[in-house]
């Protein structure tokens, strides 16, 4: 039976004849079709999948020089464009929408031999924090169906979590991959705001939106965004800065570290009050101090510093980004492509409204309302201009911490998965689930939550380790090394 555990393991086995793509692709195939339950795929490219397989198969036998993703299985979430495929963003606006060219990521994935299995379910528009939104049903967690996976990219976590794909492709604009990556016990990483194009994904908040990866392992996670990060023309946000080689910065390390030559002590902070909030579930917060302090027996300084301004997090990532949406959505409109109404139409403001009113679901809806609401002449400056000043100062005291750490660490979400329907109607009881994700694209750094932990209820979270800006070197290097360590 095929296996997967890396994709180094994967292309060894490939090279010494013990499997194919062709097998990887049928036994994904399979794994899928037995878990529907889950409701993690929207829609599965079955047929082209295995032609794809077949054909990279071939090329192999032939002795053509091999992609770093050749034969490697992934998953997109719908919101990332792949051309002549449907894209929904899980949304009925979108509900016959065939993306018209591949997003800069998705592009990249192909040139280097992957194959394209499906695209994953998801909150409509990337809003919300346990794929409850979707407009076509909710996911279910793998370990436990009466919980939620998290979310925005549930079913992207899921497929991970069930072994349905070797890697997914998620959207983090405030938590969406990390949050989903902790509920379900996976890898979840979201880079610096501009080391992977954003051109092909459907914009939710465009200043805070990066793409993100989800993997098994560390390394998997390295390998993927060595492959789709670097400049693109299509994205003037996207930084031309070169992309690391970070997979052997990692394998470096390890050795290193496997040789006792251990690298200078990692100087690593946290925030007091993430650890005493009131909201901390106290099974995570005890299993967090006690894995900090073997950090500290391990030879890292660990050290809690203040931070004034965790409650006004969630409030300035709200006011933010639903201002952005209600801008980028405002291209929803019935006209050009997505949900028209069928009704009889009065006039054209008429057609706007039932055609969205009809297409976006009651949280796009609202958070459409909501970022017009503070965006309006008379509230901008009380909410906008506010929360861009909270922003601001929060960038400045980021770089401050970033000259005296090397990472910032902190749970990736104040509680395991809860259950389906259990916060549906308490809009500001989900947005705590987002306390300690937001920050990291408030300012932009890279982040990745790494499933270190069990809770006595059974369900894994995570650790989430941050490092300075365009550091994802470092902190790929301390989230393997911390894995390693919990594996062995
Ligand atoms: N849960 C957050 C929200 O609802 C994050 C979403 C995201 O990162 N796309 O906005």
């Amino acid at each position: 039976m095929f296996r997967f555990h890396t994709i180094k393991d994967y292309h060894a086995s490939l090279a010494a004849g013990e499997t194919s793509c062709i097998q990887a692709v049928d036994f994904f195939l399979d794994q899928i079709n037995q878990h529907q339950h889950l409701n993690s795929f929207l829609e599965v490219f079955s047929e082209e999948a295995k032609l794809r397989a077949v054909q990279l198969d071939k090329e192999r036998a032939q002795g053509k020089p091999i992609g770093k993703l050749h034969g490697v299985v992934v998953g997109i979430k719908d919101v990332l464009c792949y051309h002549g495929h449907k894209v929904s963003a899980a949304s009925k606006i979108l509900e016959n929408y065939t993306a018209v060219y591949s997003a800069t990521a998705v592009q990249k994935l192909l040139d280097e031999g992957a194959i394209i299995i499906g695209r994953q379910n998801c909150d409509e528009f990337a809003m919300g924090s346990s794929n409850e939104n979707s407009a076509y049903g909710p996911v279910k967690n793998a370990l436990d169906t009466a919980r939620v996976p998290g979310g925005s990219s549930g079913g992207s976590a899921v497929a991970i979590q069930a072994n349905l794909c070797m890697i997914s492709l998620g959207s983090d604009t405030g938590g969406s991959v990390r949050q989903p990556a902790d509920f379900c016990g996976v890898v979840g990483l979201k880079p610096s705001y501009g080391r992977i194009s954003r051109y092909g994904l459907i914009a939710y908040a465009s200043s805070f939106d990066q793409i993100g990866i989800f993997s098994h392992s560390v390394l998997d996670a390295a390998l993927v965004l060595e492959v789709i990060a670097g400049v693109d023309e299509f994205d003037s946000t996207v930084s031309s800065a070169p992309v690391p080689e970070y997979v052997n910065a990692i394998e470096d390390s390890s050795k290193i570290i496997a040789n006792q030559l251990t690298d200078e002590p990692k100087r690593v902070a946290y925030f007091k009050e993430t650890l005493s909030h009131p909201g901390l579930d106290p099974e995570i917060k005890k299993q967090t101090e006690d894995y900090l302090a073997s950090l500290v027996a391990k030879g890292y300084t660990v050290e809690a510093i203040d931070f004034s301004l965790l409650s006004y997090l969630v409030p300035t990532y709200y006011v933010l980004t639903t201002a952005e949406a209600s801008s980028n959505l405002s291209r929803f409109d019935g006209i050009k492509f997505g949900h028209r109404t069928q009704d009889p139409i009065e006039d054209l403001t008429h057609l706007y409204k039932k055609s969205r009113t009809e297409g976006f679901g009651a949280e796009v809806q609202r958070r459409i309302l909501l970022g017009t609401f503070v965006l309006s002449a008379g509230y901008f400056d009380a909410y906008f201009t506010k929360a861009q000043q909270v922003r601001q100062q929060l960038v400045d005291l980021t770089k401050d911490l970033f000259g005296k750490y090397d990472l910032l660490v902190s749970p990736t979400v104040p509680s395991t998965a809860f259950t389906l329907g259990e916060k549906r109607h308490s809009a500001t009881e989900i947005f705590l689930a987002d306390i300690y994700t937001v920050y990291a694209n408030l300012v932009g750094i890279p982040a990745i939550s790494i499933p270190l932990f069990t809770h006595p209820n059974g369900m894994p979270f995570g650790l989430q380790v941050m490092s300075a800006s365009f550091n994802e070197t470092q902190l790929l290097q301390a989230a393997a090394a911390m894995m390693d360590t919990k594996n062995s």
